[in-house]
């Protein structure tokens, strides 16, 4: 394949951009190489400035479920734009919205809606804290909640990537409060908590991870985890910015029966927009401006255009009653497509897998942290990823990343793509 217009688009973007790109995971920076200047999408396709085409296994780190420019999502946000793109005012496809995100996620009376995935965790511990009046968190090393300060602490995604789970900028003082445990390591948590006894506010999750490849929890970790906050008058926050709407209409808390204190969206609840949200039962919801005095807002926030995208989206979710079986099907089939090639060239590896999340990781042992996820081979991963970009399959560039299996995804670009893990196998 060439590359040409996007490697100039690229240099171009570097002047006026920082590393040419507006968020870090962008860059190709984990695998080397120039990163695909996208040009348009539809269905499970995703076409470059070059007029190459590629089976996307990204689709926009999410939010695509049925596939890109999903005709009922399309629809909506040109009907909408006709009246106007923002008003400060409330309108009335925001209690639409709302209501429905309320009946199809269980344990939760009231939602706010923000603008992004970081903001809706950002917002979710200030709320966290203001309820429970302790200011520490834990949150697990490779779990990423965005970018705001409290998180950047052991963060995964493209903090990893990039070499600064860490970032400078975020203050000792910010740091000190965020406790940092380890993915599916119930005693580990219980030590932290007992360590800290009265000053823990919340523990946030990733109730299936996503940003450390796709991780699920252990048998009984969540579990654990709602009986540790139970007995210590913590909450237990749920980060389903990449699950919600996706592993089940109710997200995790529905997968694995467990109920969340605080539950946080982003991605699929925007059909494509910037949309984030958060949401929890009236108790802790009644804390928040206007009703409560813990304070959150935005200019922006529950914008008609992303309210009408993420309407139509929740919609054809909640009414298409096949669709999580289908998405199940179709990574179960993927995951034994991909097995089967790389177990054929006696590539070692791992492929972790829940609902329509997948990954696939370069090493011996089960990948169920942090640490067995950066284990993985870097070197066969970049190989891996530049073998498929040049066969038309795009994944994330990055084994810190899960695979986001859409809807829109036929058997056949399922067979193209196994066919090409059998290729690139070869040369691994
Ligand atoms: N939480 C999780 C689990 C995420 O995967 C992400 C983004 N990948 C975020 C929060 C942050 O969302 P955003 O990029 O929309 O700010």
């Amino acid at each position: 394949m060439l590359y040409q217009r996007s490697s100039a688009l690229f240099k171009e973007a570097q002047q006026v951009i920082p590393g040419g790109v507006n968020s870090p995971v962008r860059a190709f920076n984990a695998v080397g190489g120039t990163p695909i200047f996208a040009k348009s999408a539809k269905g499970a396709y995703v076409y470059d400035e070059d007029g190459n085409r590629f089976i996307d296994y990204i689709n926009s780190w999410g939010p695509m479920l049925l596939g890109h420019a999903f005709p009922p999502v399309v629809e909506a946000v040109i009907e909408k734009t006709q009246s106007g793109t923002s008003f400060g005012m409330p309108t009335a496809i925001e209690t639409e919205i709302a209501e429905l995100a309320v009946s199809m996620v269980p344990n939760i009376d009231k939602i706010r809606f923000v603008n992004s995935g970081t903001e809706a965790c950002m917002s979710a511990i200030r709320l966290a804290r203001g309820f429970t009046k302790k200011d520490k968190i834990i949150k697990f090393a490779g779990c990423y909640h965005g970018h705001s300060d409290s998180f950047l602490i052991a963060a995964g995604s493209g903090a990893v990537t990039f070499g600064t789970p860490n970032s400078p900028g975020v203050t000792q003082g910010t740091a000190k409060d965020t406790l940092l445990a380890r993915y599916n390591d119930i005693e580990n948590v219980k030590q932290l908590v007992d360590a800290n006894k009265g000053e823990i506010a919340a523990i946030i999750i990733e109730p299936v991870a996503g940003n450390m490849g796709c991780i699920p929890p252990k048998e009984g970790f969540l579990e654990g985890l709602r009986s540790v906050c139970d007995a210590h008058n913590v909450l237990l926050i749920f980060d389903e910015v990449m699950t919600g709407f996706r592993l089940a209409k109710g997200g995790v808390q529905e997968l694995k029966s467990i109920d969340a204190d605080i539950v946080c969206f982003g991605k699929v609840v925007g059909g494509g927009l910037p949309v984030g949200a958060f949401a929890a039962r009236n108790e802790i919801m009644n804390h928040l401006a206007p009703l409560g005095p813990v304070y959150q807002a935005g200019t922006l926030s529950g914008n008609p255009l992303a309210m009408a995208a993420g309407l139509a989206m929740l919609k054809a979710v909640n009414n298409d009653k096949g669709l999580m079986n289908r998405l199940e099907e179709k990574t179960k089939y993927l995951h034994t497509g991909i097995a089967d090639a790389l177990n054929k060239n006696n590539i070692v590896h791992q492929i972790n897998r829940i609902g329509s999340m997948i990954s696939v990781h370069f090493c011996d042992d089960a990948v169920v942290d942090f640490e067995s996820a950066a284990k993985g081979n870097n070197e066969t991963f970049k190989k891996f990823f530049h073998g498929m970009l040049n066969k038309g399959i795009y994944i994330a560039p990055s084994a810190f990343e899960t695979w986001f299996i859409t809807d829109a995804l036929t058997y056949q670009d399922l067979n193209e793509t196994i066919a090409a893990v059998e290729e690139v196998a070869k040369t691994l």
